[in-house]
């Protein structure tokens, strides 16, 4: 007899079901994507697993995704001839969701279906999506190298439990089948399907094949062929392109398949905001296409959140998330890179050492610096967007990439006295445009929040003289400018920090500073009496126009936002 237990589903796994079939009814047809980029990503995994052992192919290295619609049954089946699953895999993969962050993602959810759809979207819908349009699923998996027997089948209603029992199957792989729900009849239809498949999954490199149509037999038909071949095998089509994306030349690929790819690679729900293809040949030689997200995930500031490129070799899929050929501050791009030299078992560990993964590294990183000052000079909202979702992340750059400082600062925004507005949207290159005659430093005060920085007392002096000021509130901004100390050859100065050489050199000023001086000694000894040891000095200033007094950093101190980060660390 063989054995079949009934399991639940993990809570989070439960949660995220529910919400599938409930927020993503209005784009119920992705399901297939995904389905089918599911067993893409197990013909990869058998792919490169074979490398080190061939007995996995057994015998067999022809690998297609096959996609059978049966509308009497109202089904759909996803077939794959990839790695499979054994019992405990199953219950692992489609039972439980691993990824990091997932509590932290539901908690977000609003029960508003728009806002949530779209989280859902940057979460990854994945396998659950097939609950979308299915009543009941199926999976008959077996594992590539173990025996038939070991086959098992997974069966549930996308409710709160699942079942599993041993069920042979002779082939290696996996067979997803969907009894559809009586209003998603239309995933039963060949011709519904083959257009759903062109338009997601042209770009998957391997055959997503599907019965060929019937053709009406002619007379000629009837004469020469079906009298020799009486019982002919059913004839299957390659339905999509089946050539990576990557490996096609620019010009023949178009933004729809640009895009689509891109969903396929980053499981985003979104399109991306921009991408770029490149091919590089001479010393080294690799291929790389890399995007930008137009939105953040859910995870960025998640120290394990999956970053990095997906790496393949000659066109072999080696990993998932290779980090090694971006940055940290770049941990939002997303893409592939193939190449050529890399030996096909490279690891992470080579990675890590490889010289000329260095070199691809700063390639890269350029790449993605250039794409970025594109999509700037672009116009539009496409840059605001890039840089409200990843404007935080990009600021660490000039710290851990000296190199690229100045290509990076040329892409940081902020906001300044010259708009008064909260929206960072200023450059340092719109800064130094407007540079006054003589002024020779970029100035900045770092608040807690954009309107003390807007009111800051410091800034009394700036606005009289009509000089521009860059408004910083966020916490990263302080260190930022410590770690940029200047742009295009212009000293970026704190404007409470140490004296400001503002005032004029006229006799009629000097004058005026000298009768400053004299008029307030009696105040100045007696504040500095009364302070004593809580300031270094009290100096009379033509600072400030409107306020009495202000604080004022010593050149070389610590800034006040850095200090209270240190001190909310501990420190
Ligand atoms: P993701 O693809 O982002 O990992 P999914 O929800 O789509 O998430 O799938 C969950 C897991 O189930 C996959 O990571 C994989 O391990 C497993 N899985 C799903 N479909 C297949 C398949 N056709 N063959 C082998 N494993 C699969
Ligand atoms: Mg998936």
């Amino acid at each position: 007899e063989l054995k079949k237990e009934t399991l639940g589903f993990q809570t989070e796994a439960k949660q995220l079901l529910h919400l599938m079939i409930h927020s993503l009814y209005s784009n119920k047809e992705i399901f297939l994507r995904e389905l089918i980029s599911n067993a893409s990503d197990a013909i990869d995994k058998l792919r490169f697993a074979a490398l080190a052992d061939e007995s996995l192919l057994e015998g067999q290295a022809d690998y297609a995704v096959q996609v059978d619609v049966d509308k009497e049954a109202r089904t759909i089946t996803i077939t794959d001839n990839g790695i499979g699953m054994t019992r405990e895999e199953v219950i692992e993969n489609l039972g439980t969701i691993a990824k990091s962050g997932t509590a932290a993602f539901l908690n977000n959810l609003t029960g508003d279906q728009k806002k949530d759809s779209q989280l859902i979207g940057q979460f990854g819908v994945g396998f659950y999506s097939g609950f979308i349009v299915a009543e009941r699923v199926e999976v008959h998996t077996r594992k590539a190298g173990e025996a038939a027997d070991t086959g098992v089948l997974w069966e549930s209603h996308g409710e709160s439990e699942f079942s599993i029992e041993e069920r042979p199957r002779e082939s290696r792989g996996t067979s997803v089948t969907l009894y559809l729900k009586s209003d998603c009849a239309e995933f039963a239809d060949d011709w519904r399907v083959r257009s759903v498949i062109k338009k997601y999954s042209d770009h998957i490199s391997v055959p997503v094949k599907m019965l060929k149509p019937a053709t009406p037999a002619t007379d000629a038909d009837a004469d020469d062929k079906e009298a020799e071949q009486p019982e002919a095998e059913p004839q299957y089509e390659a339905v999509n392109e089946a050539t990576a994306l990557w490996t096609r030349p620019r010009s023949e690929i178009t933004d729809e398949e640009y895009k689509a790819f891109y969903q396929h690679v980053s499981h985003d729900f979104e399109e991306p905001l921009i991408w770029s293809h490149n091919k590089v040949e001479g010393k080294q030689e690799y291929t790389s296409l890399l995007y930008i997200p137009k939105r953040a995930p859910f995870d960025l500031w998640n120290r394990d959140m999956a970053r990095g490129l997906k790496l393949y070799v000659q066109r072999t899929f080696i990993m998932d998330e290779a980090e090694q050929f971006l940055p940290l501050y770049l941990r939002f791009v997303k893409g592939v890179v193939d190449s050529n030299d890399l030996p096909l078992n490279v690891s992470r560990e080579i990675l890590q050492k490889d010289s000329s993964v260095d070199a691809m590294r700063s390639a890269l990183t350029k790449r993605v610096l250039d794409m970025l000052a594109k999509l700037a000079k672009k116009g539009g909202d496409d840059y605001a967007t890039f840089w409200k979702e990843f404007g935080q992340v990009l600021k660490e750059g000039p710290a851990e990439d000296f190199g690229n400082k100045e290509k990076i600062a040329g892409l940081l925004r902020f906001a300044t006295t010259h708009t008064d507005k909260p929206d960072q949207d200023q450059s340092l290159q719109d800064y130094v445009a407007r540079m006054q005659e003589g002024q020779d430093k970029i100035y900045y005060v770092v608040a807690e929040n954009f309107n003390t920085a807007r009111k800051s007392p410091h800034l009394e002096v700036f606005r009289k003289k009509g000089i521009e000021v860059l408004l910083l509130s966020d916490r990263v901004d302080d260190w930022l400018m410590n770690q940029l100390q200047e742009f295009d050859g212009k000293p970026l100065q704190d404007v409470a920090r140490g004296a400001l050489d503002l005032e004029d050199d006229s006799e009629q000023a000097k004058a005026e500073k000298e009768k400053l001086k004299q008029d307030s000694e009696a105040l100045v000894e007696r504040l500095a009496k009364v302070l004593d040891d809580k300031v270094a000095e009290v100096r009379p200033s033509l600072r400030l126009t409107e306020s009495p007094a202000c604080l004022v950093v010593g050149e070389h101190d610590m800034g006040a936002q850095m200090r209270r980060i240190l001190e909310a660390a501990g420190q």
